[in-house]
């Protein structure tokens, strides 16, 4: 039986990561046996090249020794404490120490609670309802980032069981469209409580913000006592040691991860001001709380990940990535082919449209059935990448040259 005939007929698991409106019509073409570096070995022993990378988390590949004998060793102590650790307030201090925003922590399970819980406290601190987002952006299972204009991966109508007062609530505007944001801060600004922005838009490929659009996003909310949120679920410990806002050189107010922090395992975080931060009960009046939050198991892989990823790894990384789009792109050159490759850092993408894609409109114009064809061919040459053309690809310090000359030639 292979995924697609077993999905068909399950009748007892909406599955997990597959479950996007996205992978319903590319159901995940295999099962995975084991993964190992940068490589996932299906259960019918194929050999493929990941550059999905269960979505982004694996920067340093898959199963890493170190990680794993890390958290092996704290399973022995305990899974779960349902009190404070020691590593807890460790891996706080190297997210304190690493991001420029950042002057509290707060540790929960998932990207989804964290840009909740950031929206929240942004609601609680300007005592405003309304939140702003961008064309295209994901910014979690939750009801304020799912409507207007949601990512390829969630593209829900307003309708789709949301309540009216919530999708009233949330304002969505184009990326790196500065006529649009001013426009709609000149009409709604008082009511807004925040911008949430995914300072590199990951969900819809790879799009990154145009010089000084991060800049204006940071004066226009400061004109407008709106706080700035930075999403950086993606971006946050992999295009630079300090994320996007060390990358970019603009400090949000607040700011969520997961992925990478994880090194594999469920994580998030939020972090930010501590005038802001400071508003989380029990000391101040916003509420948000978790079982798992700060689960010993996610805190020891976060804490061994970060260990892991110095200044020298970020510079590897680099030079990776700048290694696999010129390769792709001197290959789309020679042959002449109207696409193009763009990233940074360990993020990349390939766009079937000629046009610089610099938002939403335009990701969604590149050819959703050339994407099918390629993401099939590189399959069957041992590539793996997402099988959808609003998502965004990467690389792990696992990869090598070759697995990245594989990846080109495919
Ligand atoms: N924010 C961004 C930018 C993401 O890409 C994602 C997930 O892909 C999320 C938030 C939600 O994170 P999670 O899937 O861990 O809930």
């Amino acid at each position: 039986m292979n995924p697609k005939e077993l999905f068909a007929e399950s009748k007892t698991i909406i599955p997990g990561g597959v479950n996007s409106p996205v992978r319903a019509f590319e159901p995940y073409p295999f099962f995975v046996k084991e993964a190992k570096g940068s490589h996932i070995i299906d259960t019918e022993g194929n050999d493929y090249v990941d550059h999905c990378l269960a979505y982004g988390p694996i920067l340093l590949g898959h199963s890493d020794d170190d990680v794993m004998a890390d958290v092996y060793n704290q399973m022995k102590m305990g899974t779960a404490y349902g009190a404070p650790t020691e590593n807890e307030v460790k891996l706080a201090k190297e997210v304190i120490d690493r991001v420029p925003c950042a002057e509290m922590v707060r540790f929960v399970n998932s990207g989804t609670e964290a840009t909740m819980a950031a929206i929240r406290l942004a609601r609680g601190f300007t005592g405003r309802n309304k939140i702003v987002k961008f064309e295209g952006s994901y910014h979690g299972a939750h009801d304020y980032v799912l409507v207007k204009s949601g990512s390829g991966a969630a593209c829900l109508p307003d309708s789709a069981g949301i309540p009216e007062d919530t999708t009233k609530n949330t304002l969505s505007v184009p990326f790196n469209d500065v006529e649009a944001l001013t426009k709609l801060i000149d009409e709604e600004g008082e009511n807004i409580a925040c911008i949430i922005v995914e300072p590199v838009m990951g969900n819809i490929g790879c799009v990154e913000p145009n010089v000084k659009y991060l800049k204006f996003l940071r004066e226009i909310t400061e004109e407008n006592d709106i706080l700035l949120i930075f999403d950086e679920v993606i971006t946050g410990f992999r295009v630079s040691r300090g994320g996007a806002q060390e990358y970019y050189g603009v400090k949000p107010d607040l700011v969520t991860f997961a992925k990478v922090l994880g090194g594999g395992f469920p994580i998030g975080a939020y972090a930010g001001k501590k005038e802001i931060m400071s508003l989380i009960a029990p000391a101040g009046p916003v509420y948000q709380a978790g079982t798992f939050s700060g689960n010993p198991i996610s805190i020891q892989a976060g804490l061994s990940t970060l260990n892991k990823l110095d200044y020298e790894f970020y510079g590897n990384l680099a030079r990776k990535g700048d290694y696999l789009r010129t390769n792709i792109s001197d290959i789309v050159e020679d042959l002449n082919l109207d696409l193009q490759v763009v990233g940074l850092a360990s993020m990349f993408q390939i766009y079937f449209n000629p046009e610089p894609v610099v938002n939403y409109e335009i990701a969604k114009k590149s050819d959703a059935k050339r994407f099918l064809v390629y993401f099939r061919e590189l399959l069957k040459n041992g590539v793996f990448i997402p099988p959808s053309q609003f998502e965004c690809n990467f690389i792990s310090g696992a990869h090598t040259e070759e697995d990245l000359d594989k990846t080109a030639q495919g």
